[in-house]
This record gives structure tokens, sequence and C-alpha cells, in this order.
């Protein structure tokens, strides 16, 4: 492709289109994903994620469709399936508005139980509110009881999560915003390399209902395809009853596991 002009406004390298099938798969069903802001809150790859729980639908057996939520955009009907990524303050600053206006769908799809994977400033929004390093307040949601004060130490690199649901998770994070959670939530696992939800308690993400929030990058899916599963199994048991597994090709998740769990912090 010729690289646009100097000068051209830049396009969202976010996609609209599902990458082709390698291999059509029987539909024993459709599930619908929606990616929230992907214009404004897409970071470290984090729309990647939305790509493998595409592409590990396909390999079980199901069909996906792919949408994205978008500041001013109708919210869709019939959605079994939702990840929201990170972003730079601004980003949160920009959608704040947009979120607040659908607190009440999304707080009523999460507490009757559609799985929901919100990394770093979603997972922020997601809580009670983002108090910035400038010390904007950015309400959120509140459907996680968590709150994060920005700071001035900015935590970033490789971590190494260990969860009593998913096993070992690994990811990337980069974040100035310190979170801590409230008695009504269970952290995602406790830290074994980098920092995870602030510099005090070892903890790392959080987990209510079929929520999982979590800091980290990377994208975090294609390196955890366990936690990959578990929103899998959870959108389609709650659409069709059941979930019959397909065989998912692992190759790749396992070596970009190996490699990851090699690099130093
Ligand atoms: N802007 C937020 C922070 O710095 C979230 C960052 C992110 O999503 N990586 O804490």
């Amino acid at each position: 492709m010729t690289p646009p002009p100097p000068g051209t406004p830049h396009e969202p390298t976010f996609g609209h289109e599902l990458p082709p099938e390698e291999s059509p798969a029987p539909s024993k069903g459709s599930i619908r994903i929606l990616q929230l802001y992907p214009r404004d809150m897409n970071i470290y790859g984090d729309w990647g994620n939305a790509l493998v729980l595409a592409q590990r639908l396909r390999w079980h057996g199901y069909a996906p469709e792919l949408l994205e939520y978008n500041v001013g955009d109708a919210f869709p009907a019939d959605v079994d399936l939702i990840v929201g990524g990170g972003g730079q303050d601004s980003g949160q600053l920009v959608i704040k508005d947009d979120l607040l206006s659908r607190a009440s769908t999304l707080t009523e799809l999460a507490e009757d139980g559609t799985p929901m994977l919100v990394i770093c400033g979603l997972y922020q929004l997601f809580g009670k509110f983002f108090k910035t390093r400038l010390g904007s307040v950015i309400p959120g949601i509140g459907i996680l009881d968590v709150e994060t004060h920005g700071t001035e130490e900015r935590l970033i690199g490789n971590v190494s999560v260990s969860s009593p649901e998913f096993g070992t998770i690994l990811g990337y994070e980069n974040h100035s915003g310190q979170t801590t959670l409230g008695p009504g939530i269970a952290p995602l696992g406790t830290t074994a390399k980098g920092t995870g939800n602030n510099s005090s308690d070892g903890q790392e993400g959080a987990r209510y209902r079929n929520i999982v929030a979590s800091y980290l990058h990377g994208s975090l899916l294609p390196k955890n395809p366990d936690l990959s599963d578990f929103l899998i199994r959870t959108a389609v048991e709650r659409k069709y009853g059941t979930f019959s597994p397909g065989q998912p090709d692992d190759s790749y998740a396992v070596l970009a596991r190996e490699h990851a769990a090699r690099r130093p912090r």
C-alpha cells in the first residue's frame, strides 16, 4: 500500500471487517461481540482481543459478528460479549459523557451476566472514578466497586499474574492510575512479576459477575487462551444453554506465552 502523503488525516487502525476465514467452520450459532470505543480507547494492541475472540469462536464452530461502538453511535441490540480497551487520560475524557449516558444499559448487561473484558482505561471507568494525575475527576459508571487515583509514578512493564481461575496470566502494563478494590469485589489475581492494580497490595485486575477487568495489554487474549475461552464459553452458554468446544489451534499462543514469560520486567 502506498503511504498517505504527509498531512493526510490519520485513519484509525481498528478494522471494520474481520480477517478472511481460514476454513469455514460449521456454524453452531452466532455470537455478537461489541468493542467499546475502539476509536478512543484502543492502545497497545487492545483491538487484538476482539480479533482473538472472533477467531477462537470460529475454531469452536461458532460464527462471530464483530461490532464497534464509538461516541455518539446507537447502542446495538442483542450483544453477547463486550470488550473494551485502554487509552490515554485524554481519550478517557473524550468518552466520559457518552459512557455515562450508557451506564444503565451496560450495568443491566453486566448484572444480567454478559461476559465482558475491560482493560486499563475502561477498567478504571467501569469503576467509581479515575482522578487523574492532574487532578481532574473522571466519573466512572460504577459497575465495579473500585476507585483509581493517578500518581506521578508510571507503572510500566511486563506482568505475570497468578489467577485462581485462569492460572498464569501474562501481559504488559502502562498506567499512572492506581486502583484499589472495595469490599464487594475480588481481584483477578496476584502479581508474580510487575505491579498490577497499585504499588502496594500486589493485586491485579478485578472479577465481578462475568466481567474480567485487567490492566494488561499486549494484547492480552492472544497469550491467554484460557481467559478467551472463559469469555466465549460464558457467552455461548448464556445464549444457547450449552457450549460444545471445537479444537482451537493454540500453537502460536503457546509460543507467545513462552516468549512473554521469559521477558524481564
Ligand atoms: N490513562 C490511564 C492511566 O494512565 C489508563 C492508561 C491505559 O489505558 N494504558 O492510568
